[in-house]
């Protein structure tokens, strides 16, 4: 299957120049399964008659990372270089800004490849290398179904103003990848660069924020594993989806978020496979590709064109107005951000929520959108609490820092939303109530499960 042209994106003016290889330097996508990023390396590597490299830039440094992520990317590039190798391609991990790492090792490369990011420092690492670079520099979008741009040239207002337009899409974008054969094999290179048979040594030696545990016994990083834990759920979860929604007590969703915000595994991937059950397990299968394609494009769409996402100043004038209008309003119960990471506050199920996320690095959907709207009930005014969650978000889950965490946070306070029925604090943002929760679901086994999973922790 071709890769079409509309993920492809020539990055600056310069032309292949005679090189010892092509270079893909992986920072998104960060799997050899899936990975247009990766196919058209290859595919430019054979048409140059050249060999083909993949390296990836480790730093320290990166925004907001602590250990739990670091330990689950690292599980996920060990993967990443054992499936190169099996293809004949060399993986050099260096340590070092990633920009940097790509630009010493793009000095002898013909062409440089990178794949596409959507935060701002993804952008401004991938602008830097294709200003700097002394050869062509390509993008390529592996990591959005339908690539950002086609899909919209705006921030979109809502769900159902991207809907439409990711649909007339979804035909010719929802297409698996060929894999390509590499013809000149590089795993015979004299480059130097780290082995990462043992991820653990790796990160025993980088400098990060350790006070935050990594989570192995809850998340492995790797596409295999992802592919392990989506196969699980295809056959004994996917048929509830729908239903269970909104029900955290179960255990009916795909857990992929992780995996996908590190690119381990695709979302087109996901998407196909699920495709393939439409007939069999229709309103399950479709309530599925509404969250994987649409919730999740719509995210990546926010971030892209909103160039203050992580910040109070991204939510639309009807949400900061109301929320303005009733900043005053009386607290019944105001927490520090301490308190709130403890979970000492007054709500049990609140504080199980904040239990499951300090210890497994996850929380059920429904939760998190519960968890978010306390901490703008309980904080002393919005623009503080829009910080608060977002901090604790980013820290603890290891699918945070994700476009689905800016988009998530912001939903909070009434980005994507509409208005509700005014109400103390909230204005017209929606509100939910710990009644709602009891109403609605299983709540208290909902408590129970976090309570053993902290007993297995
Ligand atoms: C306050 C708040 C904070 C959030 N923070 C994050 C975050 O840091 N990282 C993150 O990845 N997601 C975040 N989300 C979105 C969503 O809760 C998670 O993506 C989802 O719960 C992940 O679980 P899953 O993979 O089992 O999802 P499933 O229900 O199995 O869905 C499959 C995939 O669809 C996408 N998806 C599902 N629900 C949403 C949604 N509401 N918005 C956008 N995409 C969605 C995700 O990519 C998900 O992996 C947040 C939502 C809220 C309300």
């Amino acid at each position: 299957m071709t890769i079409h042209d509309e993920r492809i994106r020539r990055m600056n003016d310069l032309s292949a120049k005679e090189g010892d290889y092509v270079l893909y330097w992986m920072q998104q996508s960060q799997r050899e399964c899936c990975n247009h990023a990766l196919e058209y390396a290859i595919r430019e590597a054979n048409r140059l008659s050249l060999p083909l490299i993949v390296c990836f830039g480790l730093t320290d440094n990166y925004p907001e990372a602590n250990i739990r992520h670091y330990a689950f990317m690292l599980e996920g590039l060990a993967e990443v270089e054992e499936a190169l190798k099996e293809r004949g391609i060399r993986f050099v991990l260096r340590k070092g800004k990633p920009h940097e790492i790509a630009l010493a090792l793009g000095k002898k490369a013909a062409l440089i490849i990178c794949d596409m990011g959507y935060t701002t420092h993804q952008k401004k690492w991938r602008e830097i290398v294709a200003g700097n670079a002394l050869c062509q520099v390509m993008q390529v979008e592996s990591d959005s179904i339908v690539p950002v741009e086609t899909a919209s040239q705006k921030s979109e207002y809502a769900a159902r103003t991207i809907r439409p337009r990711i649909w007339q899409h979804l035909d010719t974008f929802l297409t698996g990848i060929e894999k390509a054969r590499l013809e000149k094999p590089s795993l015979g290179l004299d480059i130097s660069g780290e082995v990462l048979e043992d991820p653990a040594r790796h990160l025993a030696s980088l400098k990060l924020d350790k006070s935050i545990r990594a989570v192995p016994h809850f998340f492995r990083g790797g596409t295999s594993k992802a592919k392990g834990i989506f196969k699980h759920f295809i056959h004994n979860s996917l048929r509830n989806y729908d239903k269970n929604s909104n029900q955290p007590q179960t255990d009916d969703i795909s857990k992929m978020s992780p995996y996908l915000h590190f690119g381990q595994i695709s979302p087109l991937y996901l998407a196909l496979e699920v495709k393939s059950l439409l007939k069999k397990e229709k309103e399950a299968a479709e309530a599925y590709l509404e969250e994987l394609i649409i919730r999740r494009e719509l995210a990546i769409n926010f971030v892209y064109y909103t160039p203050d996402y992580d910040s109070y100043s991204c939510l639309p004038d009807w949400a900061k107005i109301t929320l303005d209008e009733h900043r005053k309003d009386r607290r019944e119960f105001v927490y520090s951000s301490e308190e709130l990471i403890k979970a000492k506050t007054h709500d049990p199920y609140w504080n199980a929520a904040m239990r499951e996320m300090a210890t497994t690095g996850f929380m059920h959907n429904y939760m998190r959108m519960y968890w978010g709207k306390k901490i703008l009930e309980w904080t002393p005014d919005p623009e503080e609490a829009f910080k608060t969650a977002l901090a604790i978000n980013n820290r603890y889950f290891i699918d945070g820092r994700d476009p689905n965490s800016y988009a998530g946070v912001a939903w909070v306070f009434g980005k994507h939303d509409r208005a509700w029925k005014e109400r103390p604090i909230f204005g017209k943002v929606r509100y939910m109530a710990a009644s709602g929760l009891e109403k609605k679901c299983d709540i208290s086994a909902y408590v129970k499960k976090v309570d053993k999973m902290e007993a297995f922790s």
